[in-house]
C-alpha cells in the first residue's frame, strides 16, 4: 500500500467529478484516502474560485489542511490563480488547476512514492465516487466557449474541450453496470457538446457515434438508466430531445440557465435571447412533451436592470410558469467584465427584487405541486426519512441537491437507491410527502456487475 492521502472536495458538480477521477487514480495507484486530517500524510484541497466567497472558503479550508498536517496539494479552479495561494499561504507543496489529475499525482508522488506492487492497485470498475452509487454525474466537456460578463469560467477552465462520444459513453456503461440508476449529464454549455471536435465520430460497442447532443442522448437513453440534461442552452437542435422525453427513455427534465429575460440586461451579459424567444421555445417543447420540468437560474440586480427590466423578468415567469427556479443577487467576480460596469444596483433594491422574485416563483411552484396531489410519480430514493420506514427521494421532475425532495412513508423494506412509485399526499411550495405504494423494477439495458 502506498500512502495515506486526506482530500477535501469543494465546488460544483463538475469540480466533484474531478475529485472522483483524482481519488479513482489514487487507488488506482494503491494510495488509502483517509477520512480525517490525523492519519493524513499529505491533504490535496480540490478548489472552487467562482465567486469571492467560494474564494475564501477554499483558502480557508488549505488553511485548515495545513494547520493539521503541513503537506497540502491545491488543484482545482481556484489553482488556475496560484498567486491568490501562495501569498496566502506560501507553504502549500504544489498548485495545479482544474481537471490536473496528472499535475496532482505528479505532486503527491512528489511526497509519498507510490508502491509499485501490482497487488494493491485494483480500483473498483465504476471508479471511486464522492455520489451515492445509485447516481452519477457524467461530465462530457470542460470549458466555455461563451464570454458572459459575469462569469470567468472561460479564463478559469479555458475553451470548451469535449470528451469523445465512445469514452462517454463507455464511462456511462461501466457506471450503469455498476449499479448507477440515474445519470446526470454535466458541462458548462452541454448543448455546445462536440463542437470543438466538429462532431467527429468515434466508436463505441461496434458503432460509430457523433460528439454531438443528440446522438449522445440518443446512446445514452437506450441504457434504461434515468438521464438527466443539466446546462442545456436553448438552441434550436435541443428540440430533437424532447421526443425521447415524450416517450419515457429520457428524464422530461431540462435544467436551462436562462439569468434574465429582458433583452436589453441579456445583452449586456453578452447572452442571447429574451422573453419572446424564451416563450417561444419553452412552448414548442411543452407542446411535445408537457410533463416536461424546466428549471431555470436567475441573477437580478445586473448592472444597468432597471426596475422596468426586472418587471419583464417578472412578467416571463408569471407566463413561463417554470417548474423550478434559482435566483442570485448579481455580485462581482474579481476579474469578470460586468465589474467595470456603469449603473450598477445597490445592494437593497438588489434583495427587494430577489425578495419579490422569490415570493412570486413560490406561488407558481406551490401550484404545480399542489396540482401532484393524489398521483402516483415515479421516486429514486436518497435516503432514509427520521421515522421507521421512511423515505427520502425525487420525482423526474427533482436533481439532487437543487430541487425538491419527496418524504414518503412504507414499509420499511424500501431501501436507498430503489425506485418505488409513490402516491402524492401532501405538496408545499418545494417539497411533496406520499406514501410508498410499490416498488419499481429495475432492469437496465447493460450487463449488470453488481
Ligand atoms: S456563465 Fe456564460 S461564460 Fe460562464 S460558464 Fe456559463 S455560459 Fe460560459
Amino acid at each position: 500500500m502506498s500512502g495515506k492521502v486526506g482530500f477535501v472536495s469543494l465546488g460544483c458538480p463538475k469540480a466533484l467529478v474531478d475529485s472522483e477521477r483524482i481519488l479513482t487514480q489514487l487507488r488506482a495507484e494503491g494510495y488509502r484516502v483517509v477520512p480525517s486530517y490525523d492519519e493524513a500524510e499529505v491533504v490535496v484541497v480540490n478548489t472552487c474560485g467562482f465567486i469571492t466567497p467560494a474564494v475564501e472558503e477554499s483558502l480557508n479550508a488549505i488553511g485548515e489542511a495545513l494547520a493539521h498536517t503541513g503537506k497540502v496539494i491545491v488543484t482545482g479552479c481556484l489553482g488556475e490563480r496560484p498567486e491568490k495561494i501562495m501569498a496566502r499561504h506560501p507553504s502549500v507543496l504544489a498548485v495545479t488547476g482544474q481537471a490536473d489529475v496528472a499535475g496532482v499525482m505528479a505532486a503527491v508522488h512528489r511526497v509519498l512514492p507510490p508502491d509499485d506492487n501490482p497487488f494493491t492497485s485494483l480500483v473498483p470498475p465504476q471508479g471511486v465516487k464522492l455520489t451515492p452509487r445509485h447516481y452519477s454525474y457524467l461530465k462530457i466537456a470542460e470549458g466555455c466557449n461563451h464570454k458572459c460578463a459575469f462569469c470567468i469560467i472561460p479564463q478559469l477552465r479555458g475553451l470548451q474541450v469535449s470528451r469523445d462520444a465512445g469514452e462517454v459513453l463507455y464511462e456511462a456503461y461501466r457506471l450503469v453496470a455498476s449499479g448507477t440508476k440515474e445519470l446526470l449529464v454535466i458541462a458548462q454549455d452541454s448543448s455546445a457538446y462536440g463542437v470543438d471536435l466538429r462532431h467527429r465520430e468515434s466508436a463505441f460497442q461496434g458503432r460509430q457515434v457523433a460528439a454531438h447532443l443528440v446522438p449522445l442522448v440518443r446512446e445514452l437513453s437506450d441504457m434504461g438508466a434515468w438521464v438527466r440534461l443539466h446546462y442545456v442552452y436553448p438552441y434550436p437542435h435541443v428540440r430533437e430531445l424532447i421526443p425521447l422525453m415524450a416517450e419515457g427513455k429520457l428524464l422530461p427534465y431540462l435544467d436551462v440557465p436562462l439569468q434574465h429575460a429582458s433583452p436589453k440586461v441579456l445583452r449586456a451579459m453578452r447572452r442571447p435571447g429574451g422573453a419572446e424567444s424564451h416563450l417561444k421555445t419553452i412552448r414548442a417543447w411543452r407542446a411535445v412533451c408537457p410533463e416536461l420540468a424546466i428549471r431555470s437560474t436567475f441573477i437580478v440586480g445586473f448592472p444597468g436592470e432597471t426596475e422596468e427590466d426586472f418587471e419583464q423578468l417578472l412578467d416571463f415567469l408569471q407566463e413561463a410558469r417554470l417548474e423550478r427556479v434559482g435566483a442570485f443577487t448579481y455580485s462581482e467576480v474579481p476579474g469578470a467584465v460586468a465589474n467595470g460596469f456603469p449603473d450598477q444596483v445597490p445592494e437593497a433594491v438588489k434583495q427587494e427584487r430577489f425578495d419579490r422574485l422569490m415570493a412570486v416563483q413560490q406561488r407558481i411552484s406551490l401550484e404545480k405541486n399542489q396540482a401532484k396531489v393524489g398521483r402516483v410519480l415515479e421516486v429514486i430514493v436518497d435516503d432514509y426519512g427520521e421515522l421507521p420506514g421512511e423515505v427520502v427521494g425525487r420525482t423526474k421532475a427533482d436533481a439532487p441537491g437543487i430541487d425538491g425532495t419527496v418524504l414518503a412513508t412504507g414499509d420499511g423494506t424500501t431501501k436507498i437507491g430503489d425506485i418505488v412509485r409513490v402516491k402524492v399526499t401532501g405538496a408545499t411550495a418545494y417539497d411533496l410527502s406520499g406514501e410508498v405504494v410499490s416498488q419499481v423494477p429495475w432492469r437496465p439495458n447493460v450487463l449488470t456487475l453488481a
